[in-house]
């Protein structure tokens, strides 16, 4: 238990490990004494080389059957490690050091971090970690006490939308009713081989078999009824709440979810550790199971209904929309099935109400939400998608004064070509000439540095190469680039960006420079 049950507890969240590692550092630099931890997923963290190269959904299974029979020797050196070093919570290791300290020491560094975040003050996590019903859960932190800490916030609207959808293609789900009529017969196989250990919560392996049948049935129902729906060629587009009244003619409903979902689970254990068997002996490798899809994407959905009693009747899912629904749309689109020779259908469930994942949050009590970020303003129309009432903002004026800027569209050249560079237009001789003669001009008068950004690599390509070749006798675009500016190419190889910049920057800084200009893509 954390030592001072009255003080908050912050979970920092940003995008990547590398942007944490920065604010750990920074954190350690303060030499304030609070316990921290960074937490992260097997496939970063996992040292079992039997595991580590599993996919990550097979991984999980794997190494929770290992620390179980105390088969992991990582997993068995987290104890003894926190014995003899009861204060390592303070020591403050990023992701990286986190992991050395486990290869050197013989430990987990999964386990490790676990069991060092139920006593941390100050707890580092990706946005998944806040945004994704399943991993929040498997936090152990007393909610409200947390103060929140949203890094990089310009990243979370898209964050939290793509944490709340999903695309379910039919090969996926025919690939997870095969997985369930497998899992099955396995059930039975292994009954009578006396092995058994398939089965759960004492039920016979007639029962289990059973059960996992009857899953296999609700899930080629939903097959046939998303096969069965009309779709054009566009695709159909679909209020949210259509989703439910699908999965309500095959009986699938907020009640018979929890079933369905410890049928999955059941069929997913089973088959892994047959994989896992058939690998020892035959040197195999156990796959992914598409069933972990098809168990993710309706887990999702059912997560996005209201409890009972609150905001919409979950017993009847084909009643009115409930309100939790409404920022989210299902499509249906067809396309071509390579095997099959003809186009089969794909499910998808979007969101687009971000601050679904964030009222969540506020759900919980947590005592404080923080979003930073240095690109958030305008704070308004922000603070309205995310759906959250933000009672303190602060907003700094940018750092570049109005004066300083000017925005403008050109849409002709010199000699009067239009500057398009559609897909029509872009090869044009008019076109690039234009575009060279504008960068020309340009180049004239703005002082010191310039940058010039093209949609691809290939338009910057070939705009420099057509720039570069001289007219007969003449003298090229390029070079009358060059007379006004130092021109710098970004080099495909992004190794070498670092190189370029730094060549872009000497050039302006060169005594008696005229200034340079730097062609790159933008993105
Ligand atoms: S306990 Fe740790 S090292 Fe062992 S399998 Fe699990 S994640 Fe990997």
């Amino acid at each position: 238990a954390r030592a001072q049950a009255s003080l908050p507890v912050v979970v920092y969240a940003s995008r990547t490990h590398s942007q944490l590692s920065q604010v750990q550092r920074e954190l350690g630099r303060a030499g304030f004494k609070v316990r921290s931890a960074v937490l992260s997923s097997r496939a970063q963290t996992c040292l079992n080389p039997a595991v580590k190269t599993l996919p990550q959904s097979t991984a999980g299974r794997v190494c929770r059957g290992l620390m179980q029979k105390r088969a992991c020797r990582h997993y068995l050196g987290v104890d003894p490690y926190l014995k003899a070093e009861p204060e390592a919570g303070l020591a403050v290791r990023d992701l990286e050091e986190l992991v050395r300290l486990g290869t050197q020491r013989t430990l987990c560094p999964f386990v490790l971090s676990r069991q060092l975040a139920t006593d941390a003050d100050v707890l580092f996590v990706p946005y998944n970690y806040l945004i994704e019903p399943a991993k929040r859960r498997s936090l152990s932190v007393p909610w409200e006490r947390a103060v929140l800490v949203f890094d990089e916030a310009h990243n979370l609207e898209s964050a939290c939308s793509d944490a709340a959808s999903f695309d379910l293609p039919a090969a996926t789900l025919g690939a997870a009713v095969e997985e369930l009529g497998t899992a099955a017969e396995l059930a039975l196989l292994r009954d009578e081989g006396g092995q058994g250990s398939q089965k759960k919560e004492d039920k016979s392996a007639a029962e289990t078999s059973a059960e996992l049948r009857q899953a296999q049935i609700i899930l080629r129902k939903l097959e046939q009824a998303i096969a069965e729906l009309d779709v054009p060629k566009t695709g159909r587009t679909e209020p949210g709440a259509f989703l439910f009244q699908l999965f309500a003619k095959v009986r699938l409903t907020p009640e018979t979810w929890p079933l369905l979902a410890s049928a999955f689970e059941t069929a997913l254990d089973v088959l892994t550790q047959n994989a896992s068997e058939a690998g020892r002996s035959s040197g195999s490798r156990s796959s992914s199971y598409r069933l972990h899809a098809v168990s993710d994407a309706l887990s999702l959905a059912f997560e996005t209904c209201p409890p009972p009693g609150e905001g919409g009747d979950s017993r009847d899912s084909s009643a009115a929309s409930p309100s939790a629904h409404l920022g989210y749309r299902v499509h249906v689109h067809l396309e071509q099935s390579r095997s099959q020779g003809f186009p089969l259908p794909t499910l998808s469930f979007w969101c687009f109400a971000p601050g679904q994942a964030l009222k969540a949050l506020q759900q919980l009590s947590v005592r404080s939400v923080l979003l930073t970020s240095g690109t958030l303003s305008p704070l308004g129309s922000f603070a309205a998608e995310l759906g959250l009432p933000f009672r303190h903002r602060l907003e700094n004026p940018h750092v570049i004064d109005p004066s300083q800027v000017w925005v403008g569209v050109v849409p002709r050249g010199p000699t009067g070509a239009a500057l398009n560079s559609s897909f029509l237009t872009r090869d044009s001789p008019e076109y690039r000439r234009d575009l060279g003669a504008a960068v020309v001009n340009f180049a004239r008068i703005v002082p010191d540095g310039m940058l010039v950004f093209f949609a691809s690599y290939g338009l910057l390509t070939s705009a420099v190469e057509a720039w570069q070749a001289s007219p007969a006798g003449g003298e090229s675009v390029w070079d009358r680039i060059a007379r006004h500016k130092s021109p710098i190419v970004e080099p495909r190889d992004a190794a070498l960006f670092g190189q370029a910049v730094a060549d872009f920057k000497a050039k302006l800084d060169a005594p008696g420079s005229k200034g340079a200009v730097l062609f790159a893509v933008c993105r």
